[in-house]
């Protein structure tokens, strides 16, 4: 291989282990994406500083830093209301209560998301050992984790933090002619 030809690939890998940690580092430093969703609408993105200005402070802690609220502490762990489950930071539908269950833990568990698109999934390390950490597809707000012990078909829980959600009661049908 002539030298000129062996330089390029080698700039040229760099350049791409420079991007893919850019990547990286916008969703968090160490994380690994195992599934990133394409948010209808587009994507939301501000400043933690402007997140700070607009958030609550619990809701902040929880979606921008990654806290967890204590079990049976949030608003909607033992909800049961009709409706949907929208994003605390951005609005985007994520959950229905449709696929709400009462998983026995104290945080707000649902089946799947109204769209697999609409959620981004991460691998994440720490002394919980390896956890799958759901986010928000459209802002990045963390939500929660997902775990493969859920009830059938699929056999998945979504765990979430009330702080991370919104509810939004579903619409009475029209009963107008
Ligand atoms: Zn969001």
């Amino acid at each position: 291989m002539r030298r000129g030809r062996k330089l390029t690939i080698l700039l040229a890998a760099g350049l791409g282990c420079v991007a893919a940690y850019a990547g990286f580092a916008r969703l968090g430093a160490g994380r690994i994406a195992i599934r990133v969703g394409t948010p209808s609408g587009g994507r939301v993105e501000k400043s933690d500083a402007e997140w700070k200005e607009a958030l609550a402070a619990e809701v902040y802690r929880v979606t921008r830093r990654g806290g967890t609220e204590r079990a049976c502490s949030g608003a909607y762990w033992n909800a049961h209301a009709d409706g949907e489950y929208h994003c605390a930071c951005c609005g985007q539908v994520l959950f229905d209560a449709a696929a709400k269950f009462d998983s026995g833990t104290g945080w707000p568990s649902f089946r799947q998301p109204v769209d697999t698109n609409a959620v981004s999934h991460f691998e994440d390390r720490d002394v919980f050992g390896v956890r799958t950490e759901v986010t928000c597809s459209r802002c990045d707000a963390h939500l929660g984790h997902a775990f493969d012990d859920g009830p059938p078909p699929a056999g998945q829980r979504y765990c979430l933090n009330s702080a991370a959600l919104t509810f939004v009661p579903r619409r009475p049908e029209s009963t107008h002619p």
